[in-house]
């Protein structure tokens, strides 16, 4: 057990780590991250920083040395770098979990194993793999690229049976995988902490929109029946045993007009979609991740209001500079949160708004009229 004034490494710095950091650091616990940029959002709220790549065996090594455990803000770190710092550090999740996680194409085989549904897939490893994936899903599908896709970065929607031209230049001899376009209802997601005895606590099952392959909103908790709730709470428990993952983790999951639940993805970490946690539970997912990888009991997951979470993506700032936050700090359900990005880009993730509000359809038309009134105006 890794108790407060213990040193928590995090491999990467975005804004995951950045909020587990200030749950961390609220705790008594000091953070060491590593990340390409000292000014990462991780950083701003950390004790100490390594100035490395993602794959930069000696920078991770020199972090590995420092702390009491090691965990990640993002699945893209080699698992082989990984099995190499948990000679050094505990490394949760490990390596093997990131294995079999990181590469969409095993977290396919994974849960094909298990017997837990998911959309019909197909590998595409070669033009002549690519050829039949297209051939078996009559053109219609979703190309993913196996590794370090998110976002919808590395995906390509086809619709005609005659772009396999246009998918073998996309691809450009990049390993991938092949989705039939699944025509879901509702996209949800499971999020649970893993403690290191095996314990398991679960969150309010959260229900998800996005816009051009981004998250949009999460309202928490999702308006479905009992029944889907609990079928969710038990694939995501299932995929949390079967990997023996600790800390919280995050399955997003489709939902079939039939009320049958696909997954769609594994994220072994805290999650965009549980970012509600903060703010709307007894105990957020940043805290709980605390828990989970330093050793400690689990946190009380229980709702205590229902919630809308909105993200504010680079889109709202105009040249850099970002819009007026008046019409989100005048509402006094609004929570504002900005991650300390310096770069906003189209599509980045720059912070995001909690409303606190158990009446969630309404606090869905709060986010969006907040989203119209940060809009820049089209000139
Ligand atoms: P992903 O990065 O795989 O989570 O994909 C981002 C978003 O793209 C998902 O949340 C869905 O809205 C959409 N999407 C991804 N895969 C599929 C699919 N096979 N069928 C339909 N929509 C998909």
């Amino acid at each position: 057990m890794i108790l407060p004034g213990g040193t928590i490494g995090v491999l990467g710095g975005g804004q995951l780590g950045r909020m587990m950091a200030l749950a961390a650091r609220r705790m008594g616990y000091r953070i060491v991250v590593l990340d390409p940029s000292p000014r990462c959002p991780t950083a701003q709220v950390a004790d100490g920083v390594v100035v490395g790549a993602l794959d930069d065996r000696e920078a991770a090594l020199h972090l590995a040395k420092q702390v009491d455990v090691i965990t990640l803000d993002t699945e893209h770190v080699p698992a082989e770098l990984l099995e190499e710092l948990e000679r050094h550090a505990p490394v949760r999740p490990n390596a093997s979990v990131l294995r079999t996680i990181q590469d969409r194409q095993t977290q396919k085989q994974f849960l094909d194993r298990l017997g837990i549904p998911q959309a019909a897939w197909a590998p595409v490893g070669s033009d002549i793999e690519l050829a039949g994936a297209l051939a078996r899903f009559g053109g219609r599908g979703v190309i993913k690229h196996r590794r370090a896709g998110y976002d919808g970065k590395g995906q390509m929607r086809v619709d005609k049976s005659d772009q396999l031209a246009a998918v073998t230049t996309w691809l450009r001899g990049t390993p991938a995988v092949m989705e039939a376009v699944v025509p879901f209802v509702r996209e949800i997601s499971a999020i649970l902490a893993r403690g290191i005895s095996g314990e398991v606590r679960m969150y309010p099952i959260a229900e998800n929109v996005h816009r051009r392959h981004i998250l949009h909103t999460t309202r928490a908790p999702a308006s479905m029946p009992p029944i889907a709730w609990q079928n969710a709470h038990d694939i995501a428990n299932a995929i949390a045993e079967a990997l023996g993952t600790v800390g919280v983790m995050a399955v997003e999951m489709f939902e079939l007009e039939t009320g049958e639940l696909l997954v769609n993805e594994i994220a072994p970490r805290t999650h965009n979609s549980g970012h509600f946690t903060w703010g709307a539970c007894a105990t957020s997912q940043f805290e709980q991740h605390v828990r989970g990888i330093c050793g400690l009991r689990l946190g009380d997951p229980r709702p205590l209001s229902g919630a809308v979470m909105v993200n504010l993506i680079g889109d709202l700032w105009t040249h850099g500079v970002p819009p007026s936050w008046r019409p989100v700090l005048d509402r006094p359900e609004a929570h504002l949160h900005l991650y300390g990005k310096d770069g906003a880009a189209p599509g980045r993730k720059m912070g995001h708004v909690l409303l606190v509000d158990d009446d969630t359809d309404r606090a869905l038309a709060t986010a969006e009229e907040l989203i119209g009134a940060l809009t820049p105006p089209v000139s």
